[in-house]
């Protein structure tokens, strides 16, 4: 059995890469500082795949922003808004993508970057590609090439890895109205070809081509136009293996379509969707030379591989496929898992029993070669020791009495529907809610956190170190919160917050003080170009063990007369923030979740706070790829919220926050939040997003984002008044909040101070020009 891998974290296990583009981007390298280190990255993951026994190794997995970018590169579908920037004689190809994929404001040009989203349902991001009506490709960066030679220098078995044809026309987005992207394919597939020839003249013997759209709904077209797609590379290039390569779900009703594709080699992905195996073999490919690529070892997540269930599963397939036609790899490629576990070393942070249950890139890898051998006829000596550790590393998570709680799991069991609801309807609470907090029309408040300085961070890192104490960290954070209070009250706003200044991390900080989660020191994960994640990891059930958030929201409401918002994450977010169990159904872990949340609201509410806030910015991150399993994760995820949420006297305000995310396709779940009032990022899109508020006709009280808090513009008062009166049109002024979009914390004071300042105006305006009727 041949192993091989999909693709490796490209971001150096020290974060090298993000490092080095960010001081080229600040003039602090020069750009063959930035290509040298690379280059060390690429040699480096090659070797150690090598190494680790991997027979197939990635090539042009390594990009500096994003490999969609690159595609877009390679056939030169650059977007005509940077042709001046292809005439400067001083820039070449990578800055050309850095421009791309990060906007140029240079030598009196003022480009804006192309558009990023999020890559299926993971957590990294890639760059939009952009199509416009008649237009057409051609060969423009070869970086692939470029990197296959070098791969072969360094005497590596390269196999390039390619965005296919119809993914990277799928996954962009027309810039022209009235033509379809997918009809450009004719225009696309030469370059392909091209790039496909270049590599065989090159020596390459393999090829992966990326299409993990085959596991999204696709229409009967669509399946079509793959046919015509892989029968017009197969002819090109004929002596080209190919593999094609999906991932994150099953193919599901795309299999039989994939299974006539001229491909040599089909990835699976084995650990989503185990049940495809059984597909296969119902479908009979006995005389078939098609190839299976296993995707036994999971490439989303970080525990360590099962060795005995993924043998049932290789033994499965060998039975009815036979040893030669079955390669394994992993699920997905490993970008979306830190480089090494090794590189874990602080034994209070990461406690070695738990560590033990886990497994980075580099441990997958092993893994891979570890099940290579013992799904062969005589595995080595080492082998079988190894699996010996396994078994008794998988044994020890199944029993741990770290991970399994069971006053936890009976309180789950014990949730009833009325767990989740509120006890009266909103417009009920509604009335109740004004009579404690007497609120004028057009109430003003913001999303949360307040500016973090340079000094905060500075004092939170030094707390971290043990260098502050735990009594001047405290009186420092207070000062801060006293200010801010004092600053709100000044200007006007009427619900006000403490600013999150004792916060690192929306999810950080919550799952810092609850059981049931560990954080590693170095477990970074590429999120969007040279911005990296380090996720927790919820190893066990989850269970908060004292109040998280009471102290400092208390301690804030003491200092003033108005109401302030106690600010906390939700359930859902927490959830798809993190590295998660692989033991039982997320939805499960969820609720442990809500639960620790739900307590945190009562205690809030028990220390006189009126409204409280959960978050839940990622709830749509969490949505299936397949239309078939939405309404369930819908279900479960609001379920969680409600959970969280419900808990509370009528007269308790609850707020939500949500942004960055389309609204229209989960407009019911979000009214079954059932959340008093709702915060949302609108103002980008000039509240374009709220259509799908008005549409739905969103029934609780709603807070569009007045301004982006993305860029440090500060703007004008009449900009606000006339996105607020755009949305009066379809909104009764009785149920409209004045908020900016998103938390302010990684703006500064300066452009914070002026902007909230004009957003009061800008209320008071409205409120004089719109009299609503709460208050009579
Ligand atoms: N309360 C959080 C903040 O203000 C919300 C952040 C978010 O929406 N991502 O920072
Ligand atoms: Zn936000």
């Amino acid at each position: 059995m041949r192993t091989h891998n999909l693709g490796y974290p490209r971001i150096g296990n020290h974060r090298e890469l993000k490092k080095a583009c960010e001081s080229y981007w600040a003039n602090k390298i020069t750009q063959s500082e930035l290509l040298a280190t690379a280059k060390q990255i690429r040699l480096n993951n090659w070797q150690l795949q090598n190494e680790e026994g991997i027979e197939l190794i990635p090539v042009n997995d390594f990009t500096f922003y994003d490999h969609v970018l690159d595609t877009s590169l390679m056939v030169g579908a650059i977007p005509p808004r940077y042709a001046p920037l292809l005439q400067k004689t001083s820039l070449n190809e990578i800055d050309w993508m850095f421009a791309m994929a990060r906007g140029y404001q240079k030598d009196g040009l003022d480009l804006t970057a192309m558009e990023m989203t999020k890559w299926f349902d993971t957590n990294y991001h890639y760059i939009v590609p952009e199509f416009t009506a008649g237009q057409t490709f051609s060969l423009f960066s070869e970086k692939i090439i470029r990197h296959f030679e070098e791969s072969k220098e360094a005497g590596i078995n390269g196999k390039p890895v390619i965005v296919g044809p119809f993914s990277f026309l799928y996954l962009g987005k027309e810039k022209d109205k009235g033509f379809n992207r997918l009809s450009l394919i004719d225009q696309l597939l030469p370059v392909y070809v091209q790039v496909l020839e270049k590599l065989r003249t090159a020596g390459a013997e393999f090829i992966q081509f990326d299409e993990p759209c085959l596991t999204l709904d696709l229409t009967h077209e669509e399946l079509q136009l793959f046919k015509k797609v892989y029968h017009t590379l197969k002819i090109a290039t004929p002596q080209l293996h190919f593999i094609l390569a999906a991932y994150f779900d099953g193919y599901g009703k795309n299999l039989s379509t994939v299974l006539e594709l001229p491909v040599d080699t089909l990835h699976l992905d084995l650990v989503k969707c185990p049940e495809q195996l059984d597909h296969l073999i119902e479908n009979r490919l006995n005389d078939s030379p098609l190839r299976f690529s296993l995707g036994i070892v999971d490439g989303r997540n970080i525990w360590k591989n099962d060795f005995e269930q993924s043998l049932q599963l290789i033994k499965k397939a060998q039975k009815a496929f036979g040893n030669d036609r079955l390669w394994i790899a992993p699920s997905c490629s490993l970008l979306h898992v830190p480089c090494d576990l090794s590189l874990e070393t602080n034994e209070e942070a990461l406690p070695a029993t738990i560590k033990n249950w886990m497994s980075f890139a580099k441990q997958k890898l092993q893994e891979l070669s570890l099940l290579a051998d013992l799904a062969g006829d005589r595995p080595k000596q080492a082998t079988l020791s190894a699996y010996g550790n396994n078994k008794a590393a998988i044994y020890s998570k199944q029993h741990s009495d770290l991970i399994h709680q069971t006053h936890v799991k009976a309180r789950v069991q014990a949730l009833q529907a009325s767990d989740a609801t509120r006890n009266q309807s909103f417009e009920y609470r509604k009335q109740q809610q004004q009579l404690v907090l007497q609120l004028p029309d057009f109430p003003t408040t913001t999303i949360g956190s307040f500016p973090q300085t340079k000094e905060i961070r500075a004092w939170r890192a030094q707390h971290k170190k043990g260098v502050l104490s735990d009594t001047t960290y405290d009186t420092l954070i207070k000062e801060e919160i006293t200010k801010a209070i004092r600053w709100q009250e000044e200007t006007g706003i009427d619900v006000l917050v403490h600013g999150e200044f004792e916060r690192n991390d929306m999810v950080e900080y919550f799952g810092e003080q609850l059981n049931g989660f560990v954080f590693t020191a170095n477990g970074w994960v590429q999120s969007y170009g040279s911005r990296c994640v380090k996720p927790p990891v919820i190893f066990g059930d989850v269970q908060r063990v004292a109040p998280m958030t009471v102290a400092y929201t208390s301690y804030a409401q003491s200092l003033t007369q108005q109401p302030v918002k106690g600010m906390l994450t939700g359930p859902v977010t927490i959830l798809n923030w993190s590295f998660v169990r692989n033991d039982q159904p997320r939805a499960v872990t969820c609720l442990q979740i809500a639960l620790a949340i739900r307590d945190e609201v009562k205690d809030l509410e028990n220390a006189g706070i009126n409204i409280i806030q959960i978050d839940e910015p990622a709830l749509r991150e969490g949505l299936p790829l397949k239309q078939s399993e939405r309404e369930s994760y819908l279900n479960w995820s609001v379920n969680a919220f409600k959970v969280a949420s419900s808990g509370v006297k009528d007269a308790t305000q609850i707020h939500t926050h949500m942004c960055y995310c389309e609204f229209n396709d989960i407009m019911p779940a979000i009214a079954a939040l059932d959340a008093d009032v709702i915060t949302i990022e609108t103002s980008r899109s000039q509240m374009e997003l709220l259509d799908a508020f008005v549409e739905f006709k969103y029934p609780n009280d709603i807070g569009p984002g007045v301004y982006d808090i993305h860029s440090p513009r500060v703007p004008a008062k009449e900009e606000m008044i006339q996105l607020i009166e755009k949305t009066l049109a379809f909104l009764p002024a009785d149920r409209v909040w004045i908020n900016p979009d998103c938390g302010l914390k990684t703006r500064g004071w300066e452009e914070t101070k002026p902007a909230l300042t004009s957003m009061v105006d800008a209320a008071r305006e409205l409120r004089i020009k719109h009299p609503a009727t709460v208050n009579q």
